[in-house]
C-alpha cells in the first residue's frame, strides 16, 4: 500500500526497488498537488498490471483523482485503468478491512475551507500499528487516532524554535513541537517527522530536539529511502 501519490511518486517507487504494478493499494489523504499529482503517472504505469489498483480516499479527493486521470489521459477511458475506488467518509471515522489481517481506520481532521483531509491508522493483527497525520493542525482527532500506536508519522511543516513567530494553525499545518505533543498525548513511543517545509528541512536535528522537548520520545526525520521496522 502506497501512502500519498505526490508528483515524484514514480521516481520514488523505482528508487525503493518496486514497480508501479507492485502497488496494489493507495491511500491519499487529500487532493492538494503535493499529495495527488503523481496519481496519473502511477495509474499509467499500472496499465499492464494484472491486478486492479485499490484507491482509498475521501469522496472529494476521489473525485479530484478521477478528474486528474480524465484530464491527463484524454485518449484513455477511465475503465482501462482497472481502478477500484473506495470512498471514505469525510464526516466521520471509518474502519476498513484491507485483508491479510490489516485494518485501516480513517478520521477527518481540520483542513482549509473546501479541502477534506483524512488521517489514517493501520493496525496489523497481532502486530504493530502505525498512524499517519499530515496537513492539519495539532488536534484531538490526531491524538485519538494515534493512541497507543507504535509509530506516529506526523507532519512538521514548521518549527517553533527556528520560526518563533510562526503560527501554523491558520494555514492548517503543525510545528515539530506540536507533533511531539501529539505523540506524547497519544502515548506513542516513536515519532517520524515528515512534510517538512523548505524553511526547516535543512535542520533535522533542531526539529528532533524540538519534538522531543527533553523527554524520552524517540523522534526521527526520515530521509528518502529509509526503511523503518516497527
Ligand atoms: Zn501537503
Amino acid at each position: 500500500m502506497l501512502i500519498e501519490a505526490g508528483p515524484t511518486v514514480m521516481q520514488q517507487i523505482h528508487r525503493a526497488g518496486f514497480e508501479a504494478a507492485d502497488v496494489e493499494m493507495v491511500f491519499v489523504s487529500h487532493d492538494h498537488g503535493d499529495h495527488a499529482l503523481g496519481f496519473p503517472m502511477l495509474a499509467l504505469n499500472r496499465l499492464s498490471a494484472s491486478t486492479p489498483l485499490n484507491v482509498y480516499a475521501g469522496l472529494d479527493t476521489l473525485t479530484t483523482l478521477r478528474i486528474l486521470l480524465a484530464l491527463t489521459w484524454r485518449g484513455l477511458k477511465t475503465h482501462q485503468f482497472e481502478i477500484t475506488w473506495h470512498a471514505l467518509s469525510e464526516e466521520v471515522a471509518e474502519q476498513v478491512n484491507l485483508g491479510a489481517g490489516v485494518v485501516m481506520r480513517t478520521v477527518p481532521v481540520p483542513a482549509p475551507p473546501g479541502v477534506s483531509t483524512l488521517a489514517a491508522r493501520w493496525t496489523f493483527s497481532g502486530g504493530p500499528s502505525v498512524a499517519f497525520v499530515t496537513d492539519t493542525v495539532a488536534c484531538s482527532e490526531a491524538v485519538d487516532l494515534a493512541r497507543g500506536a507504535d509509530l506516529l508519522i506526523h507532519e512538521a511543516s514548521f518549527s517553533a524554535t527556528l520560526q518563533p513567530d510562526i503560527d501554523p494553525r491558520p494555514i492548517y499545518h503543525s510545528t515539530a513541537r506540536q507533533a511531539g505533543e501529539i505523540a506524547r498525548a497519544a502515548g506513542c513511543p516513536r515519532l517520524a517527522l515528515v512534510h517538512l517545509s523548505p524553511q526547516v528541512s535543512d535542520s533535522p536535528e533542531a526539529l528532533v530536539e524540538e519534538a522531543r522537548a527533553g523527554t524520552g520520545l524517540d523522534v526521527i526525520v526520515p530521509e528518502d529511502g529509509d526503511v523503518l521496522r516497527v
